[in-house]
């Protein structure tokens, strides 16, 4: 346990220990990692030791490159790759494996669920600081839809990311060895809610996949299969702006995709998706991507929300009304002082989150030493999509690309972006190798059943057949 701030000032007071500011980061993503990263730089904490301490909580060991989440469905990177090690690149910092349930911001006191609580089965534990960076990030928006809970998948982790992929593949071995044609056809079927970054991007990566899948299968042709996006908006992919969005609905129905405008998902209960359109689709397949919404811990906290439940921003970074409370992100509403519109906040992506973690890592610094505070400024400079391999759409200071040219500019530009040389070295290996060689379209689906070889060969029953004793058989 950390000791409480009263008794620790005291000890300064004492002249018993050297006042160090603590600083604990909430969250190890795009912000909590490149804040930690930029206070590790500028004021080189050493664990124990130096001017500050800095701990990160996350309930991850990694942080997650989630625009490459994409292509690791696809296969063109490896899960490994998209993911950075917190604790090798955060070297100076205490990082702890858990997640923050409540903020007492009066107190100055993050109560802790951790590794270390649940095994111990002590609940939760209190954390002092004195500096607090608040950035979990967003969760799925979901609606109470009949069946979504139970049945659809979302699209925001590597563990998703990599689940989707192994499923797919599964469902076209379903389709090719199964003799039922309402299973094969279910089988084929896949259905993808919400027409923005991550539903285009990881439909257009997947489709494309399964396409290059099927020429292995002796049965299964793209023509079989049914991919379907339904979108609510009038548009998709609003991030590269209405041109784009339009080419790249025309670009996705020339490939066969079934692109839904103004319709809703209704129901996936029992396993047939429902449109607000009245079309019905039998499937094993629902991709959830229909935005997001701040993290719930927010709510725990003593802290100020506006009404979407996003972190009071202002242009410091830091949180509205509060002192030595700092917020950046999908978490936090950001006033954006480029738009020419007042009242405009920073939209949630990681252009501005990795930005405005840079600033906010220099403000904390400023603030201990007593100088005045930056701004965050940055107008959005457009965006990148993939839509498949070689193909893809951007808009970018205003120029359009579509096609090859503009998913080379997503490689180019992701590939600069994902933290560490280590981690940009590997990728650029990968799709080096991966332009040498055939793409790989294993699934792994059996590494979610590890001990399923163990447990069968101990005398249970195979996972696949559990009705099956296949003890008495030679
Ligand atoms: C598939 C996909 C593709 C995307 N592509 C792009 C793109 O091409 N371009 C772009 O600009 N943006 C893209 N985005 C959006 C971008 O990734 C996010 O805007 C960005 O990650 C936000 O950063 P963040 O630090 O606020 O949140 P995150 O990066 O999500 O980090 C939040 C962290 O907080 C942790 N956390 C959550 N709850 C707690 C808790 N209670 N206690 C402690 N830790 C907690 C989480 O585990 C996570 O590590 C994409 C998103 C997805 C899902």
């Amino acid at each position: 346990m950390v000791e409480p701030v009263d008794k620790r000032k005291r000890r300064v007071r004492h002249g018993m220990v050297k006042e160090r500011a603590r600083i604990l980061v909430v969250g190890g993503g795009y912000v909590g990692m490149y804040t930690a990263l930029r206070l590790q730089r500028r004021l080189k904490p050493e664990l124990g030791r130096g001017e500050v301490e800095i701990t990160v909580v996350t309930p991850d060991p990694y942080m997650t490159y989630q625009p490459f989440l994409p292509e690791a469905a696809a296969g063109s990177i490896s899960p490994r790759h998209v993911v950075v090690p917190l604790r090798r690149v955060l070297s100076r910092c205490r990082v702890i494996i858990g997640e923050a349930t409540a903020i007492d911001h009066a107190k100055r006191t993050a109560t802790l669920t951790t590794l270390a609580t649940a095994e111990e089965g002590t609940g939760t534990e209190q954390l002092s600081y004195d500096e607090l960076v608040l950035a979990p990030g967003s969760i799925a928006r979901t609606l109470p839809i009949p069946g979504l809970a139970e049945h659809a998948i979302g699209f925001k982790t590597v563990e998703e990311a990599i689940g989707l992929r192994n499923h797919v593949i599964e469902q076209m071995d379903i389709a090719s060895s199964t003799r039922d044609p309402a299973i094969r056809d279910a089988a084929l079927t896949f259905v993808f809610v919400g027409g923005g970054y991550a539903g285009v991007e990881a439909l257009g990566e997947l489709e494309d996949m399964a396409r290059y899948a099927a020429r292995y299968y002796h049965n299964v042709r793209p023509e079989d299969m049914k991919w379907i996006l339904v979108e609510a908006s009038d548009r998709i992919l609003p991030e590269v702006g209405e041109d784009m969005g339009r080419y790249t609905v025309t670009e996705l129905r020339r490939r066969n995709i079934d692109v839904r405008l103004h319709t809703r998902l209704e129901s996936c209960a029992d396993r047939v998706a429902v449109l607000s359109d009245g079309a019905r689709f039998p499937t094993r397949t629902v991709v959830w991507t229909a935005g997001v919404k701040p993290h719930p811990v927010l709510a725990a906290t003593d802290l100020p929300l506006n009404a979407r439940g996003r972190l009071k921003g202002t242009p410091e970074l830091t949180i509205e009304g509060t002192t030595h409370a700092w917020a950046a992100g999908d978490a936090a509403a950001v006033p954006d002082v480029t738009a020419a519109e007042p009242g405009t906040d920073c939209a949630p992506n990681a252009q501005h989150a990795l930005r405005q973690a840079k600033v906010l890592g220099d403000n904390i610094a400023h603030t201990l030493r007593g100088e005045p505070l930056e701004t965050y400024a940055h107008k959005y400079a457009g965006s990148v999509a993939s839509l498949g391999f070689h193909k893809g759409v951007a808009q970018v200071y205003g120029r359009k690309l579509k096609g090859y040219p503009a998913w080379f500019m997503h490689r180019v530009y992701h590939l600069s972006r994902v933290p560490t040389f280590n981690r940009k070295a590997r990728v650029l290996a990968e799709w080096t190798l991966s332009g040498l060689f055939k793409r790989e379209i294993v699934s792994l689906g059996s590494l979610e059943h590890p001990r399923a070889e163990f447990e069968l060969a101990a005398g249970g029953k195979h996972h696949l057949n559990p009705g099956d004793d296949t003890k008495g058989s030679s």
